[in-house]
């Protein structure tokens, strides 16, 4: 384990909570403030009984974010499930990961109760250094719903949490990823981790919507804040597809529409053929 050299301050790190529903929020502020929860015990990170101790749901994502490989790469995750383990409040989150080279495959345990994100690292990973806007956003080649394609089928996910004109950068890069397939093979000793893991877990499911625990935050969070101009550009989206139905529905029911249409092309077509003459006429001199 080694020491971090910086993340958001703790106040900002509380401030990053204010979108998460109150009766959520007020558990997580009032969480341990610690690097490692005091009860720890096994490998920090990989133990279901030492998780990553972190502030909300977003929490995981921006940890997440940060760790790097020993390839130096950042990681693809999701989230295979939660479970509740003796004398740690709550569940703990259950990530599968793996890095952008596809060489790094790992299942990492996530405790979302603290007012701000631990400063040590799992065991073969650093922190990318912090930069003062990237470092502190959601953005991820992440999900917290189990994907069973892992790591590929991510891309409505990515799109769904980033949103914006972004959401479709951030597939397209993650698409050029994965796209070399040979290259994300999964050791069958990670294999046989995530199947003996899985039998373990709550929450284990496929379906998007029938989430357990913090699922709720984050979908508050997508109707929220951030995500709410996504709504905005959708409504206008929808508003925009009625004008054009209805545009369209016009000049086809309409035939006076129709005939000025015509007139127009039959004006234009003439405009065109004395152009191209008169240019064939200068042509000749
Ligand atoms: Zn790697």
């Amino acid at each position: 384990m080694s020491r971090t050299p910086q993340d958001a301050s703790r106040e900002e790190q509380i401030k990053e909570l204010e979108e998460v529903p109150e009766a959520i929020r007020v558990q997580i502020i009032s969480g341990e403030d610690c690097d490692q929860l005091a009860t720890a015990c096994g490998e920090f990170g990989r133990a279901h009984t030492n998780p990553i101790p972190v502030n909300g749901a977003w929490g995981e994502f921006r940890y997440l974010n940060r760790l790097r490989c020993s390839c130096g790469a950042g990681l693809i995750f999701h989230r295979l499930g939660s479970l509740p383990v003796d004398g740690i409040f709550g569940n703990i989150d259950v990530f599968e990961t793996v890095c952008l080279q596809g060489k790094h495959w790992d299942i990492l345990c996530f405790h979302i109760y603290h007012p701000r994100r631990t400063s040590i690292l799992p065991a073969g990973y650093s922190f990318s250094d912090f930069h003062p806007v990237f470092s502190k956003t959601t953005w991820a080649y992440g999900t917290n719903r189990r994907v069973s394609t892992f790591p590929w089928g991510l891309s409505p996910l990515i799109e769904m949490h980033i949103g914006g004109t972004l959401g479709p950068k951030f597939s397209r890069k993650y698409e050029g990823f994965v796209r070399d397939r040979a290259r994300f093979r999964a050791p069958g000793s990670h294999i046989d981790r995530v199947n003996q893991v899985a039998s373990s877990l709550r929450g284990y499911v496929t379906e998007p919507g029938t989430e357990l625990n913090h699922a709720s935050e984050i979908k508050q969070n997508f109707v929220s804040g951030k995500d709410s101009a996504k709504l905005t550009s959708q409504k206008q989206a929808l508003v925009r597809a009625v004008i054009h139905g209805a545009i369209l529905a016009i000049s086809f029911f309409n035939p006076f529409g129709i005939l000025i249409k015509l007139s127009i092309l039959i004006v234009l077509l003439l405009l065109f053929g004395m152009v191209a003459s008169s240019e064939r006429f200068k042509g000749k001199l």
